[in-house]
């Protein structure tokens, strides 16, 4: 650590000896009001395009114009089980076999599906135990799932607090709280890394104490497929759901990924809610009257898939394929950790972190609170060619993410940071 240096030269070195540097050139990185490349730490919100993307979208395009229905057959990719070319790639992403893996719909729509199936209360075990601060959708998510229920969300929904001064959970928490009301607890739904505080959670740890407990136990990975290194199957969580337009790179409102434990695979007793492409391939097209559910996670689906932004992901897996999650993580710890090396060398009091030092209890994140800033910080920030991330009251939020941010943006980023809080 104590061989860092403060400069940009020194950031360009460490640019020099990364052996994911070639990957940024195959990213569309947007320009700065000065026409330079903008330091883009915007990666957890919105992932950037690869280059190849346009041309995965555009061979769709050509097959539909020269195929028409055909191409569910006869496109180069075909239509029919275009699903199955992501599953594979992305099971790798999170650590899971193919089988409890499949691509559709969006995040809070997958959230619901799979509330259905796995939470399911009894008037004494009714409860639902969600992450401090989740990302809004989840809680409305999950109020809503309580009422369908008929429970009310101001009894049945328990937020997991941090401890009073700080903004981070303690498991000890957690498992006073299961050990207290553990057998009215329904269902734990926790991020895998919590997006206001890049706190990443142990998904393994969780899942056990959940299930010492007889609950089921659930994530939302949004922000954790692409950052984290995941082993979905070995921690064995009974479901897991994520977006792929943050650091999936897959689009905007792109679709979203969901696990489900192998264990569930055949599982009859679980209520779902059905659709024809998650019936049985075999027979799907004889249109039976009765539902038979494909063994696994594409038996949950229930449309056939929007092909377009499904090529734009085969571009984004592409990439992870290449790069591998074991490089991307390595890269993570290295330029997240020189991004906080940096912070603590402007030595301003103003500064601080809310996300965990120990780089096991976070991905690529850093939410910087700065006391008493305004947002005119960080609008003077943007004017200066930093896309990052701002939450009221004096939160900045960055994550320099490994496949196309560079050593060099994260020395830029601290740079003008350090001038603009000096001015104010
Ligand atoms: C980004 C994000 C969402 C967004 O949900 P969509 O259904 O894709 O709009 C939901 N939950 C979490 C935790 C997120 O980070």
């Amino acid at each position: 650590m104590s061989t860092y240096q403060a400069t940009l030269d020194f950031s360009r070195q460490l640019d020099q000896q990364d052996p994911l540097y070639a990957f940024r050139d195959r990213f569309h990185i947007p320009p700065a009001p000065d026409g330079s490349p903008a330091v883009y730490l915007c990666g957890n919100s919105l992932g950037l395009q690869p280059k190849a993307t346009r041309e995965y979208v555009n061979a769709e395009l050509d097959d539909w114009a020269k195929l028409g229905v055909e191409g569910h057959v006869h496109a180069r990719h075909a239509w029919m089980p275009y699903h199955e070319f992501l599953t594979e790639k992305m099971a790798r992403v999170v650590g899971a076999k193919p089988g409890e893996v499949v691509v559709m719909n969006s995040l809070t729509v997958n959230l619901h599906l799979m509330m259905v199936s796995f939470y399911l209360p009894t008037s004494k075990r009714r409860k639902v135990v969600i992450e401090y601060s989740p990302f809004p959708s989840d809680r409305y998510a999950v109020a809503s799932q309580l009422r369908y229920h008929g429970f009310d969300p101001a009894d049945a929904l328990i937020e997991l607090q941090p401890r009073p001064g700080t903004d981070q959970i303690h498991y000890e928490d957690l498992e006073a709280l299961m050990a207290e009301e553990g057998d009215q607890i329904a269902l734990l739904l926790i991020g895998g890394v919590n997006y206001y505080t890049g706190q990443a959670y142990d998904i393994k740890r969780i899942t056990a104490l959940g299930h010492q407990y007889g609950c089921m136990v659930g994530f939302d990975l949004a922000h954790a497929a692409g950052n984290l290194k995941l082993n979905l199957h070995e921690d064995g969580p009974d479901f897991a759901a994520w977006c792929s337009y943050k650091y999936l790179n897959s689009g905007p409102g792109s679709l979203s990924g969901v696990f489900v434990h192998e264990r569930h695979a055949t599982n009859q007793r679980l209520p779902r809610f059905s659709g024809w492409w998650g019936h049985d391939k075999e027979t799907r097209f004889l249109m039976p009257d009765v539902f038979k559910p494909i063994p696994g996670a594409e038996g949950w689906q229930l449309s056939n898939p929007p092909i377009l932004p499904m090529a734009a992901m085969r571009a984004s897996l592409d990439l992870f394929d290449e790069a591998g999650m074991d490089w991307l993580v390595d890269k993570t710890q290295q330029l997240t950790g020189y991004l906080e090396w940096l912070l603590k060398q402007l030595n301003n009091p103003r500064l601080s972190l809310i996300t965990p030092s120990d780089p096991q209890q976070r991905g690529c994140q850093l939410s910087i609170r700065v006391e008493g800033a305004d947002k005119s910080i960080f609008n003077r920030l943007s004017a200066r060619g930093i896309i990052a991330d701002w939450r009221e009251p004096d939160v900045i939020r960055v994550a320099p993410v490994p496949l196309y941010n560079s050593f060099e943006d994260v020395f830029l980023f601290v740079e003008r940071l350090g001038e603009e809080v000096g001015r104010s």
